[in-house]
């Protein structure tokens, strides 16, 4: 148990092997004001007292995080953490690669994940989506539950959260399916797709939350895309305890970490800092009603 907030350790929901760190990682400098926040975490993963993640956070110019769910009990998780704590706001769905062994449980599944996000401090519907990099579940399936997450999103009104790897054309068909979509509505969390992707992307005004991932040396691609998103359609995230940016890569990720990326793409789209962050401020403010 976690004594300083009363939840559980989780075990990593993907089964991924993951060493915390002693003490949550460094945003180094703080941002300016209006800093910014961590649009897509796992502080669950990470396994560190939250007390001491949010506080690095904080001292980072990182102010509110966004907690996110893979399956029901990290879904859980996610809801009382920020039930607890006034800068964690939570998204809860089944993951892509977690759809298999809860899928003859459908109903009850999908009926807990709605009970989950009527709660007011659920701000988006994620990580749902598609995987097609891991086998876990079948693709089939994995189409199924992202088009009921779909749905409790539109029913919700809640964003769209969407975990996207090596399947960039069937997720924009399921999204198509459904257009059009209100304006700040759906999220391409760990943004993958290339500039023309992201052209598609802004086209239709989905948001693409760039990770750390965009500031590793093989990442061209992913920068190409950074530099053609517009910046209004732009958030960025940890995904910690993954996707460490430069220049901590190789430890464990954690919100505070963000401010490398904001940093990062500021440069990298030559804006001023503070300015970028009261464009992913006002942006946040707009995806997550908060
Ligand atoms: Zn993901
Ligand atoms: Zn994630």
């Amino acid at each position: 148990m976690r004594k300083s907030t009363g939840l559980a350790v989780m075990s990593n929901p993907n089964d991924r092997v993951v060493t915390p760190a002693a003490v949550p990682g460094s945003g180094d400098e703080p941002l300016p004001a209006p800093g910014a926040f961590d649009a897509h975490t796992h502080m669950d993963i990470m396994g560190l007292p939250v007390d001491g993640v949010l506080a690095a956070a904080r001292a980072a110019g990182i102010g509110r995080v966004v907690n996110v769910g893979c399956d029901l009990s990290s879904s859980r998780w996610s809801v009382s953490c920020a039930a607890e704590y006034p800068d964690v706001y939570a998204a809860v769905a089944i993951h892509p690669n977690e759809t298999k062994p809860v899928d003859s449980r459908r109903d009850e599944v999908l009926a807990s994940v709605a009970e989950l996000a009527s709660s007011p401090r659920v701000v988006a519907i994620g990580e749902t989506g598609l995987d097609y990099y891991r086998d876990w579940s079948p693709r089939y399936v994995q189409r199924s539950w992202f088009r009921a997450h779909v749905e409790l999103a539109r029913r919700t009104g809640k964003a769209l959260m969407i975990h996207d790897r090596e399947a960039h054309a069937e997720v924009l068909a399921i999204l198509d399916e459904y257009a059009p979509w209100p304006p700040y509505s759906v999220i391409f969390h760990c943004f993958s797709g290339d500039a023309e992707m992201a052209r598609v992307c802004a086209e239709a005004g989905y948001v693409m939350s760039f990770a750390g991932n965009v500031t590793f040396k093989n990442a061209d691609a992913l920068r190409e895309a950074a530099a053609a998103a517009p910046s209004e359609l732009m958030l960025a995230e940890t995904d910690a305890p993954y996707l460490t940016p430069v220049p901590h890569r190789g430890k464990p990720n954690s919100p505070a970490m963000t401010a490398h990326t904001v940093r990062f793409l500021a440069s990298l789209k030559n804006l001023e800092l503070a300015d970028f962050c009261v464009t992913l401020q006002s942006t946040g403010a707009r995806v997550f009603a908060w």
